[in-house]
Formats: structure tokens, sequence, C-alpha cells
């Protein structure tokens, strides 16, 4: 993974010794001198991560960082503050701040790289989700919601429960989420049906050696866990742990004889990180329903229904497995908003797509395909059993009255076109030509009186 870092440092040869650590491993390389040239870059060139020394001889590290996270157009960039001096004070008031790390001088050099995987990649995650969301959002199928401040949840599992009461005991008071310890055994079981935590804090050795790394692998392959944040407590003297740890996937790691008060920063840092990727994913997915859904009935559109027809048609051809496609058209539906009004005509769509739902199997796939026109497919089903089935949705309409918002009830009837695809023996036909067809006999439907099924050519 190839990424720009931008090196902000004053004195010439820290830039060059930290330019060959980097390069080395392919990272494409900017430099800094001062204060303003920083802000001024990070600006322009849009790097991936900065690099930034606490005191760039214009201006203080911190003071330069504040003013990064103080510009919406350079907050979201990663920062790892370097130091000659270890000044516990800097360190806390840099994450306070939002730097992600703090590191001394001489950096070491795989520790230095691994987290710069780590950061890059969270960075390439949150990049991917900004571009979907804004793509949604271009579309004008969602708005941003402001879901920020929401209490989270963090789970901490140690190798002794009591070792993360002490965690949870020192963070009383400086975290406001609520925070559980789970035994090592349920940190994995207790999961179904719970809501699922924000961030995990787990030790990297839990009993046995790098158990916690495992852990760490375990909650990233799971669908449930999967974005949920982890940090890791490493042993200071466990360097190999703290770099499997990154390279696994952690967020973060935290040195077990850190104090209460960077570990409740770090986990800040981390929660706003969560909260702000849920609510881009939550817009991202709001704005694919929106975009492939009917309002009305909640159908799938015509959008969604195209695509999926070439995939069933597809799947079909490779099993040599017939399928139907059937068009499906309300009889005289102008006549219902013209004599009811407008609403009646909803409520009656909106009624007609749930028994037409409720009678289909999981499998097949109904959609609303124009005003009062549906498309239904029907994978792995032959003439007959497209046959009844048309049958019977034609009679689950026409024999019960549908209710109207003001209480009266009027009988519907609608005309199905059905054709058959992936038929063997036969030449195989396209999605649109199938559906010319089911649409040809729809019109037969129609021509013959209405409320009923007709077979299109290439099924009878
Ligand atoms: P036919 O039996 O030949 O299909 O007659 P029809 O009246 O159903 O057909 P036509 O295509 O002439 O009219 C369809 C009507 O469906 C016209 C339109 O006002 C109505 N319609 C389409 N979409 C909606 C909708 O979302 N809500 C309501 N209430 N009516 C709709
Ligand atoms: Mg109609
Ligand atoms: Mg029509």
């Amino acid at each position: 993974m190839a990424g720009r870092i931008l090196i902000a440092d004053d004195v010439a040869t820290n830039r060059i010794v930290m330019k060959v650590k980097l390069a080395s491993a392919f990272y494409q390389v900017i430099q800094a001198a001062s204060g303003d040239e920083t802000l001024r870059m990070a600006q322009q060139d849009n790097p991936d991560l900065i690099i930034l020394d606490v005191n760039l001889g214009d201006m203080g590290g911190v003071d330069v960082l504040r003013a990064l996270k103080a510009n919406a157009s350079t907050a979201a960039i990663p920062v790892i503050m370097a130091t000659g001096v270890a000044d516990t004070r800097t360190k806390l008031t840099a994450l306070d701040a939002g730097a992600d790390e703090f590191l001394c001088k001489p950096l070491d050099e795989m520790s230095l790289l691994a987290r710069v995987r780590s950061l890059l990649r969270a960075r390439t995650t949150s990049e991917e989700l900004r571009r979907r969301e804004s793509t949604a959002r271009e579309l004008g199928f969602a708005e941003a919601q402001q879901g920020f401040g929401r209490a989270g949840r963090v789970v901490m599992v140690a190798d002794r429960p009591e070792r993360a009461l002490v965690w949870r005991q020192g963070l009383r008071g400086l975290v406001r989420h609520k925070m559980e310890v789970l035994p090592k055994e349920r940190a994995l079981e207790a999961l179904p049906g719970m809501a699922v935590p924000d961030i995990f804090v787990i030790a990297a050795d839990l009993g046995d050696r790098q158990s916690g790394l495992q852990l760490l692998s375990e909650l990233r392959s799971r669908d449930a866990t999967r974005h949920c944040a982890v940090l890791v407590v490493h042993e200071s003297e466990d360097r190999n742990s703290a770099i499997m740890a990154l390279d696994l996937g952690a967020n973060d790691l935290i040195r077990s004889d850190v104090t209460a008060e960077e570990m409740a920063l770090r986990l800040r840092t981390q929660m706003r990180r969560k909260h702000e990727s849920d609510r881009l994913r939550e817009t991202v997915d709001d704005g694919l329903k929106l975009a492939l859904v009917d309002p009305l009935t909640g159908l799938y559109n015509r959008r969604y229904a195209m695509p999926y027809l070439n995939r069933i048609a597809a799947s079909a051809a490779h099993k040599t497995q017939p399928f139907s496609v059937m068009l499906l058209d309300l009889d005289r539906f102008k006549s219902v908003n013209d004599t009811w009004g407008h609403a009646a005509g909803d409520a009656v769509l909106v009624e007609v797509s749930r028994r037409l739902l409720s009678y289909m199997r999981s499998e097949d796939m109904v959609a609303r395909f124009g005003g009062e026109e549906f498309v239904i497919a029907l994978p792995d089903t032959n003439l007959a059993e497209a046959r009844n089935a048309a049958e019977r949705l034609r009679r689950v309409i026409s024999e019960t009255p549908i209710p109207l918002p003001g209480g009266n009830a009027i009988s519907i009837t609608m005309s199905v076109g059905v054709s058959i695809g992936g038929q063997a023996g036969r030449p195989a036909l396209s999605v649109e030509t199938l559906i010319e067809d089911a649409d040809r006999a729809l019109f037969a439907a129609k021509a013959e009186g209405r409320n009923q099924v007709t077979l299109g050519a290439y099924a009878a």
C-alpha cells in the first residue's frame, strides 16, 4: 500500500533519517521545515499521514496539530507526533489534541513502519467511506446525519478479570462510555443478540502466548465485529506482539504500564473515529437502500431488478436450470384513482405488494417495475411451476377485496404475462428478450379480458 507521508521537522538531518526509513518501504515522502510550511503542505498536497516534530522552530508541534485538527480539510489526516525527549505532559497534550501516536526519536524502524501501515489502512477505509457517502449525497439519496456524542460501549478482556477491572477502575470518571469486563472465553460467544461493542480493549497475552492476538484476528474476521475498534494492551518490552497486533488490524496499542489518563485519551480518539465511520457507513447504506428500494411499497425498484435478473439468468445458464420472469399489471387501475383518489390508489399498491411478497418464496425477487406494474423473477422454476405460481398470485389479489383508508374495500384484479428462460435444448435468451416476451403475453391477457395469466411465445 503506497501512501504519501509528510515529514515535518525543522532539523534537516532528522528529516533525512526519517525519509530513508520510509522511502525504503516505498512511501512517497514530502517534507516541511516549519509549522507554516506544514500547514500549507497539509492543505495543498493532501498527505495520507503526517509525522510531526514537537518543535518546529516557528511553532510548537502541538499548536500545528491543533491548527490541523481545526481545519476541516486536514482534520482527518492521521498524525504521529515525534519527540526527542520523552515528556509525559507533552505526550498527553498531544494525544488530547488528536495525535494518533506519540513516539520518541530515534524511532525504531520496525515499530514506526507497523504504525504507519496501520494508520494508512485506517485512512484508506475512511477515505473510501467518505467517497461513497459523497456519491450517495450527490445523487440525492441521503443527508449525512449527525449522530455525535452518543455514549459508546467498551468491552475489556484480559488474562485475568482482575486486571481488566483495574483498567476499568482507572478509567472511571475519565471516560463516560459503558465499560464491561468479559472473561476471554466469553469475548466472542457473548456477542450474539447483544449490542456490538464499539471498542474492544484486549491484552496481547491472554494467558497463552499471543492468545490476545488470536482473539484480535477472530474479531476482525467476523461480520458482527469487523468494524469494531480494537486496542491491544502489550508489555512494553514485547515489541514483536506490538508490531504483530498492528499488522493484524489493531487500531491502537497501549503499553501495560500506561497511565489511566493516556488510556482514556486513546479510547476517546478511537471512539470518535468509530462513531464517524459508523455514521458514514449508515449514510451509505441508507443511500443504497433509497436508490434501490421503492419508497411507497418497499419492493425493489427497476434499477435493482435489471442487474439482478441478469445475475439470475447467468446462474441459470451455468446450472442449466430454467427460470421464470413474470410481468404483472393491475387491471383498470386508473379508475381506482379516478373513483377513490390517489391516496386510495397508493394503499392498493401497498397491499398488492404485501400480498405478492408474502406469497412468493424467499429466493424469488419481487420488484415494482413502474406505476402499477411489477416484475417477479423465480429462479429454478419450470413452466408448470411458473404458471401455478402466477395463477396463485392472480387469485391472491382478486379473491380478497382490498381495504381502503376510508373504510371501504374494493375488488382488484391483475393480468400476468409469463416467460421462461434457461430451458434445456433452447437457445439462451437475453433478459431483455424475456421481458419483452412477458410483456407481449401481458398485453394479450389484457386484450382477452384481463384478470388472467398468459404464457409468452418462449414459455409455451
Ligand atoms: P389496464 O387494465 O389496461 O392496465 O388499465 P390501467 O388503468 O391500469 O392502465 P393505465 O396504464 O392506463 O393506468 C395506470 C394508472 O396507474 C395511471 C396512474 O395514474 C396510476 N399510477 C401509476 N403509479 C401510481 C402511483 O404510484 N400511485 C397511484 N395512486 N397511482 C399510480
Ligand atoms: Mg394497469
Ligand atoms: Mg400499466
